[in-house]
């Protein structure tokens, strides 16, 4: 199934996303990010208006327009410290979500603590913004695998494009290990594959 950008993406969720990036950027870059996307018109003083659907396909528009702003390798480095920022926020407004897989995990292995902490993130993601996802994995390495994904929806692209999703995901493994995993998207729906896939192995 294609990636559907008129799937409708809950307030909530880019009023965290938004949060996050202002933090690195301030209002200032948000509003030119924002501007650039021609989507001013869903913010004000940095929070979705109320009565907005922002949709999947924004949230691709927005992720085009950094790269345009700020080139392939300045867009790489904002958008993962935005994912990074990202999954604390979404820590702080969804706390019960991870607070009881985090008790569990101090007797795991941590391939195990990473495998059981993105169990809990595939069901937020199916309960809060309704996307499918799957945690496999094989020998050292761990694979999440979205079906439809925000940051490239709308997007065709000859490179991965999810650079927000490996910084959350680059700060679940930190979260569940104490240490940050190589992270890394394999395959993208902006490239016309069936998922995106980020592969997650130690350092
Ligand atoms: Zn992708």
């Amino acid at each position: 199934m294609a990636n559907d950008s008129s799937k409708i993406l809950p307030k909530e969720a880019l009023d965290v996303a938004i949060d996050a990036v202002s933090e690195i950027l301030g209002e200032a870059g948000v509003n030119s990010v924002v501007k650039h996307a021609n989507l001013d018109y869903l913010l004000v003083n940095g929070k979705v208006v109320d009565g907005q659907k922002p949709t999947f396909g924004d949230v691709g528009q927005v992720t085009e327009a950094f790269f345009d702003i700020y080139g392939k390798r300045g867009a790489t480095a904002i958008l993962k410290r935005t994912g990074r920022v990202q999954f604390q926020k979404w820590n702080e407004a969804y706390p019960t979500a991870l607070s009881a897989a985090g008790l569990a995990l101090k007797a795991m292995a941590p391939a195990a603590r990473i495998k059981t902490t993105l169990n809990v993130v595939k069901l937020a993601a199916k309960h809060i913004v309704h996307v499918e996802s799957e945690v496999k994995e094989d020998q050292d390495k761990i694979y999440f695998a979205a079906f439809q994904c925000p940051y490239c929806a709308g997007v065709h692209a000859d490179q991965s494009y999810c650079l927000t999703a490996v910084g959350a995901i680059e700060a679940v493994t930190k979260w569940a290990t104490g240490d940050i995993w190589n992270v890394k998207e394999i395959s993208c729906l902006a490239m016309g594959n069936k998922a995106c896939v980020f592969e997650i192995s130690p350092t």
